[in-house]
């Protein structure tokens, strides 16, 4: 899931050289982060991503090659599916740690539901109001194979349903409502067009 896009004001002071240089190489990063992760129309995004049997080197690889990602695209979540890997990962940034969920469970929800901007690091900068549950339970297991259970709310809550979601090739565009979605396809299509 994406940050969101109003933290990223800046003061009129802070514009001097050093700083303009810092902002190019975040752009930078940012731009050849975003082109590891699979866009919209892209059909592993709609695909089912597998339970993980072994917890091996590789899977350790690929939790850190995505919580690397995710730092240098600015996003406070990633899908093992959006970087083209059907495994039921997700990586996702919760009270300034990093955390690795592997085969990822919701087990309750409460506290009824919440309507809020979502965006996603496979959908551009297209954002969507997406219904929620405020408060879940998480369970899972981490990238070696220990248990994990999470009692969550408000954005790690949303973060973590976002994530599941995508494991289950499901996006926010699925989500929101008839009028957003119709707005959302609009900006989505000349994208793909362009991307052909
Ligand atoms: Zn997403």
């Amino acid at each position: 899931m994406s940050r969101h896009d109003h933290d990223e004001h800046h003061d009129e002071h802070d514009n001097d050289e050093q700083n303009e240089n810092e902002e190019a190489e975040r752009r930078a990063l940012r731009q050849i982060a975003l082109s590891q992760v699979r866009q919209y129309g892209d059909p592993v995004l709609r695909m089912r991503a597998n339970e993980v049997e072994a917890f091996d080197e590789e899977l350790a690889r690929l939790s850190e090659r995505m919580i690397a990602l995710m730092h240098d695209a600015e996003g406070v979540g990633l899908a093992a599916t959006q970087v083209g890997i059907l495994r039921r990962v997700f990586v996702f940034h919760n009270e300034g740690e990093d955390r690795i969920v592997v085969n990822p469970v919701l087990a309750s929800t409460g506290g009824g539901t919440e309507v809020d901007e979502e965006g996603c690091l496979s959908l551009g900068p297209v954002r969507m109001p997406v219904e929620r549950a405020v408060e879940v339970t998480l369970e899972g297991v981490d990238a070696h194979g220990a248990p994990l259970r999470l009692e969550l709310e408000g954005l790690s809550a949303r973060v973590v349903q976002h994530e599941v979601d995508h494991l289950d090739g499901k996006l926010i565009v699925d989500r929101t409502d008839p009028e957003s979605r119709r707005e959302a396809m609009a900006q989505l299509r000349p994208r793909l067009v362009l991307s052909r």
